[in-house]
């Protein structure tokens, strides 16, 4: 089958490799790989200072767009001036003859707004649930008028939207050859926690869940909210959990192998919870609250636990059973759902009817 040429364009909320940009920022990374290997060609257009991806990076200025994942229902669409999402859209639109299908991973209205604008299709990977009216209404716009061209990574995500159902569900995906699959911990080993540190990953909740189970929780991801971390230390004084800071995949999956379990309390409708495929292939069972994307990614009583949400004693109960779980079901339930050709295989099939619709209908 023909090769695709490919122009995928990151968030606009920082430069690849930050951490600024959380999930998506590995998302982008792994659906390069996916797509290079079978043989696509596949550029990418970042904010200025991004870690360089693909066949070429094409580093965009401007000034970054302010992060969406906290914003009101009625918040209305910010652009700053010299705007780096106005400009890497900008470049797209100059550029787009080169390429047969351009990917829009940006959770913002404007990429969404101007898809009618253009002689090649934009295809939008959502990488957030629902938030706002506004982009609420964009996406909306989108799945009425070329439903072929939006996909989510979980049916929890498209089910936060009207007409949520008409998009494709493509998940996510990791290189698990990346990660080092650890077989055997002590008993007492810690307990993990990955994700940016911000209310929505419910941080008051793990510290809580600390705080009973009397276990080390190690914690690794970007420190977003100093306050909302600060409270739950002052809240739970008795809870032992640690702040272990931002790590590159290679130090994170080295350090995350030697959990007992690593935990997710989001207290959101996570997209899909890129650090569950990341823990389960290095052999470690992840135990979440049964809401979002993660409900869809870890097998119950077979490579973790889903426990209803915000039940404190439900998540201490199960992980009192997670010893009897097998780690290598873990690894190989990655292995084979998500790993980087699984995502890029089913990235591709989307893409490819996305093309196909798109000079069907125009
Ligand atoms: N992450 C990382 N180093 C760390 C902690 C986290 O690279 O020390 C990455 C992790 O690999 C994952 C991302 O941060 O890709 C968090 O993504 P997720 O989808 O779980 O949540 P989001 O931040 O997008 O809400």
């Amino acid at each position: 089958m023909n090769s695709l040429r490919i122009l995928i364009g990151s968030t606009p909320v920082g430069p690849l490799g930050s951490g600024i940009g959380g999930g998506v920022e590995l998302t982008l990374h792994n659906l390069v790989l996916g797509l290079s290997a079978r043989g696509h060609r596949v550029e990418v257009m970042a904010p200025e200072n991004s870690l360089h991806v693909g066949q070429h990076t094409h580093h965009i200025a401007g000034t970054l767009q302010p992060l969406g994942h906290l914003a009101q229902r009625d918040e209305a669409i910010c652009i700053p001036p010299h705007s780096v999402l106005a400009n890497m859209w900008a470049f797209a639109r100059e550029q787009q003859y080169r390429f047969d299908v351009i990917v829009n991973l940006a959770y913002d209205w404007l990429p969404m707004y101007i898809s009618n604008t253009f002689q090649v299709p934009i295809a939008h990977l959502v990488s957030m649930a629902s938030i706002t009216d506004a982009m609420d209404d964009a996406i909306h716009e989108r799945l009425l008028n070329a439903p072929f061209s939006v996909a989510m990574h979980s049916k929890a995500q498209a089910e936060t939207f009207a007409l949520g159902h008409q998009a494709r569900v493509i998940g996510s995906g990791v290189a698990v050859e990346r990660y080092d699959f650890v077989q055997h911990v002590a008993d007492n080993a810690p307990l993990g926690f990955i994700g940016r540190v911000s209310p929505e990953k419910g941080i008051l909740d793990l510290f809580h869940i600390a705080a009973v189970t009397k276990r080390h929780v190690k914690v690794w991801g970007l420190m977003q909210d100093t306050l909302c971390w600060e409270e739950a230390r002052h809240s739970y004084p008795s809870a032992n959990v640690t702040y272990e800071g931002f790590l590159p995949t290679d130090q994170l999956q080295a350090e995350v192998g030697q959990c007992a379990a690593v935990l997710m309390t989001s207290k959101w409708v996570e997209a899909f919870g890129n650090v569950a495929i990341e823990a389960m292939a290095c052999g470690v069972p992840v135990v979440s609250y049964r809401r979002g994307g993660p409900s869809e990614v870890i097998l119950h009583g077979e490579t973790g636990y889903l426990v209803e949400p915000d039940d404190i004693a439900g998540m201490v109960a199960a992980l009192e059973e997670v010893p009897a779980l097998s780690r290598q079901k873990c690894r190989t339930h990655v292995e084979t759902e998500f790993s980087t050709n699984a995502f890029a295989v089913r990235s591709e099939m989307w893409l490819r009817e996305a093309v196909r619709q798109f000079h069907a209908v125009s």
